[in-house]
């Protein structure tokens, strides 16, 4: 596997590879890596293009009271398991490889980015939308891969690429969950042993309303207040939002007949976690 922090050696590693005729695929994660981002390299593998996998700590999206200096990194361990997962190349660039100077220059994705975790993060999208065009630029991927576990952060980049007219394929990858349920975050860590057993709530609760909405006859409205209520009763989980929105362009809804996305997001302590899933209709 090659590694490099170096914007200039990563463009000549990706040069040669385009020069024989292979395609490139990009992963952008913050690191402290775990089989949610494993599955997304391996999605990446199946195509036969050439991984770029990059790890950067992206302080643009984080808001001044949050979580970015004591956000978990181990670069070596994550090191070790990109290039058994297959890696081509690790990207890890340093904040002054990324951001010589301060920024003036932003990509904003309107609407989309003002409303459920925007509302909460002001700014946040800003700073992804903005920081994943570089990627895309320094990296000139053929193919893209994100997670569906961060929906709105998929539908944005989508958008971006759409309204921008990007040469890239974005590809969406399906949430990993631990056995109990709980999407895998690089912020479980942070959960105390109570309050990872608590976190059990978010999925289970997305299963239920699942039920409920193929069942038919409930509304948005019905569905939201069931999950607000299931999360506050089973846990001391402080929810930032529970929202039924249009699975293609998180506008409102009222009655059920397209496919909605349920997304919550909910703070254990000092950790915010995030859930959603999809139900086709
Ligand atoms: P992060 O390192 O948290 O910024 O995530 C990097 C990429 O991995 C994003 O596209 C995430 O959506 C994706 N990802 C993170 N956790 C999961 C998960 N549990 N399942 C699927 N994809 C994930």
């Amino acid at each position: 596997m090659k590694r490099t922090s170096l914007i200039s050696e990563l463009r000549e590693i990706i040069a040669q590879e385009k020069g024989r005729g292979r395609q490139i695929a990009l992963v952008p994660t913050m690191g402290y890596l775990h089989r949610g981002h494993l599955s997304l390299i391996e999605q990446a593998k199946q195509t036969g293009a050439f991984i770029v996998l990059s790890i950067f700590v992206n302080p643009l999206q984080f808001g001044p009271n949050e979580d970015y200096s004591r956000y978990p990194r181990d670069l070596e361990r994550d090191a070790r398991l990109v290039e058994e997962a297959g890696v081509d190349a690790l990207f890890h660039p340093t904040t002054e490889e990324m951001y010589p100077r301060p920024m003036v220059t932003y990509v904003e994705v309107g609407q989309l980015d003002s409303m459920l975790c925007g509302a909460n993060r002001p700014g946040h999208f800003r700073g992804v939308a903005t920081v994943v065009s570089k990627l895309f630029h320094i990296v000139q991927p053929d193919l893209a891969f994100f997670g569906q576990k961060d929906y709105q952060q998929y539908l944005i980049i989508q958008r971006m690429v759409s309204d921008l007219n990007l040469p890239v394929k974005v590809c969406p990858v399906s949430i990993v969950r631990e056995e109990d349920g709980l999407a895998l975050s690089s912020r479980n860590v942070f959960l105390t042993p109570e309050q990872r057993m608590e976190a059990v709530i978010l999925s289970k609760s997305l299963n239920e309303a699942e039920r409920l909405i193929q069942a038919g006859g409930q509304s948005t409205r019905e569905i939201e207040k069931l999950l607000r209520e299931r999360i506050t009763r089973e846990s001391q989980g402080v929810i930032d939002y529970v929202e039924v929105r249009d699975a293609e362009d998180l506008s409102e809804v009222t009655d059920i007949i397209r496919p909605v996305v349920m997304a919550l997001a909910v703070r254990f302590g000092s950790t915010r976690l995030i859930d959603n899933k999809v139900v086709e209709v």
